[in-house]
């Protein structure tokens, strides 16, 4: 096995115990000295509430905190954000040796912790921002009714739904070029998709590998004219059109996928590719369903924000993260916005006084 790849498998047979002993993982103190205006069992008034705790929903805890704001931070179910379930980060700066997801997620949250930051357990189900105090209802079950509200539910990768795929999950299978594209340096990848996205991926990847397969289901691709002049100008990607991925295969990690070529037609035929990483393009979903009825997205499911800024259609609601971000979907940039929401949501605040 590889050595990169063979980092990644040690990792995650030992990630179960490691993350045990991690405080990020441990039950929370919900019974903090309370900053809130007023508080029942079943309502509850504060002055920030930042929903999601992922890179933009800490880094809004740290800032909102500073600022005085006394945010309360509910986790969602996947308590520090999507980071938590990769490996190695190497792109975050201020770590010159790069670091873990888990660790680098319990760095967020001890610091938002440092200043104060009332982070809980909690899963937002239902919203109603139609009045000035914004009501947002958690587990169906305790409401907090918000003067500000900062939406950080980040997105999710679309998957094949292969058995394979959750097999290989961090040993040779991943939604992101920019994070992992690195770890493949020399090899040869797959890319499964035909829009945009696809298109970016493969190209990306084609200035680190060896070979670039670019699995389109279709026999043309979605991607704009632009996007595909640069896939076909580039060398190394190979397009295997009318392609199907129906398994991944390899002892330790990804060695190879089984395709389906012309899948229902007389010419149907079965396709084996020797390859070292599979890469997912295939879209995201925004997690952003339960804001819907009032927040406005695109067609996708982004939440759209003033440009430059954080604030949503709804006075008083900023959004920050993946959740709000087609484009870059990074850990940086997904703090960075984070910045910006608790910045918005404290310039909101002091006007309303
Ligand atoms: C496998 C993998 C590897 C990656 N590697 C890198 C990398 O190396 N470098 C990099 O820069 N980026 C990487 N990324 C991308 C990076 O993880 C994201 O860009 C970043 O986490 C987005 O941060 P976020 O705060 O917007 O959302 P997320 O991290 O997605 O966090 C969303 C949070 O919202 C919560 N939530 C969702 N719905 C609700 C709800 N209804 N109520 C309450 N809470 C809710 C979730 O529990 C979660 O805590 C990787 C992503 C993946 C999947």
């Amino acid at each position: 096995m590889q050595e990169d790849k063979k980092i990644k498998v040690d990792y995650i047979c030992n990630l179960k115990i490691r993350l045990t002993d991690m405080d990020i993982f441990k039950p929370l103190n919900l019974q903090k000295d309370s900053p809130d205006i007023s508080k029942t069992e079943k309502s509850e008034k504060v002055r920030c509430l930042i929903i999601g705790s992922g890179p933009a929903g800490y880094t809004a805890a740290i800032y909102a905190s500073r600022a005085n704001l006394h945010p309360v931070l509910y986790t969602g179910l996947e308590m520090g954000g999507q980071l938590t379930t990769t490996t190695e980060v190497d792109n975050y700066p201020g770590y010159p040796d790069g670091i873990t997801g888990p660790q680098m997620m319990e760095n967020f949250k001890k610091q938002s912790e440092r200043f104060g930051a009332d982070i809980r357990l909690g899963i937002a189900t239902a919203v109603d921002f139609s009045g000035k105090k914004h009501k947002v209802t958690f587990d169906d079950n305790k409401i907090i009714e918000a003067d500000a509200v900062i939406i950080a539910t980040g997105a999710t990768a679309k998957y094949l739904g292969l058995e394979s795929e959750t097999k290989y999950a961090g040993m040779g299978v991943s939604a992101c070029a920019t994070c992992d594209g690195f770890f493949y340096r020399g090899k040869d990848v797959a890319v499964v998709g035909g829009g945009d996205t696809a298109a970016e991926e493969a190209t990306y990847l084609a200035g680190l590998c060896r070979k670039v397969y670019l699995i389109v289901r279709r026999d043309v691709l979605r991607a704009s004219k632009a996007m595909q002049n640069k896939v076909f100008k580039t060398g190394n990607i190979e397009i295997l059109w009318e392609h199907q991925v129906v398994d991944l295969f390899g002892e330790n990690g990804v060695e190879g996928a089984t395709l389906i070529k012309k899948k229902g037609t007389s010419e149907e035929e079965t396709v084996k590719i020797k390859i070292d990483g599979f890469f997912l393009a295939i879209g995201h979903t925004p997690n952003s369903v339960v804001f819907k009825q009032y927040i406005e997205t695109d067609q996708v499911g982004y939440i759209k924000t003033v440009p430059g800024t954080s604030k949503t259609n709804i006075e008083g609601v900023f959004a920050a993260g993946d959740v709000q971000d087609p484009h870059y979907r990074q850990a940086v940039t997904a703090a960075g916005s984070g910045c910006m929401a608790a910045i918005d949501a404290e310039r909101y605040l002091s006007e309303l006084k």
